[in-house]
């Protein structure tokens, strides 16, 4: 992911919990998560408003990934090109979330027709922490 699109991913975590991350730490994030995509940061990000109470840790971030990669299932290899996704299963769509009295947009993930990465049943997952009634939409449901 660039840097400008990891800042504005920070900025919506930042909004969302009303708390502020400290330039060291987002320098600190950058260099770990930078060889991720931003769809993929984006999707945990998004499972992490639906299940984390508080202001997430780098620590989270890769729990996470790990505990949805565990449930995705492997990619076909003659999986078709998919021009809906460029690839990466998910389609980033968004959201206007009440905060306080105002307005937020965040990015939110719905899984592609193409259906390379499974869906997201936050009921499903062993991890009791991560338990939850949130599931990933399909883009079918939300007719994107
Ligand atoms: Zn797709």
């Amino acid at each position: 992911m660039k840097i400008d699109e990891f800042m504005e991913t920070i900025k919506q975590i930042e909004n969302f919990y009303g708390k502020e991350m400290i330039d060291e730490q987002k320098k600190i994030w950058y260099e770990n998560l930078k060889n991720m995509s931003i769809e993929r940061f984006r999707y945990l990000v998004a499972n992490l408003y639906k299940t984390s109470k508080f202001m997430p840790k780098l620590a989270d971030i890769f729990e996470i990934n790990m505990t949805i990669k565990s449930i995705e299932k492997k990619v076909e290899v003659n999986q078709q090109h998919c021009d809906k996704c460029k690839d990466t299963g998910y389609i980033i769509y968004k959201q206007i979330i009440k905060n306080g009295d105002k307005d937020v947009i965040y990015d939110y993930g719905a899984i592609c027709t193409c259906n390379r990465k499974k869906q997201y049943k936050g009921w499903e997952i062993s991890d009791e922490r991560y338990k939850s009634k949130y599931y990933t939409p399909l883009a079918t449901e939300l007719g994107l």
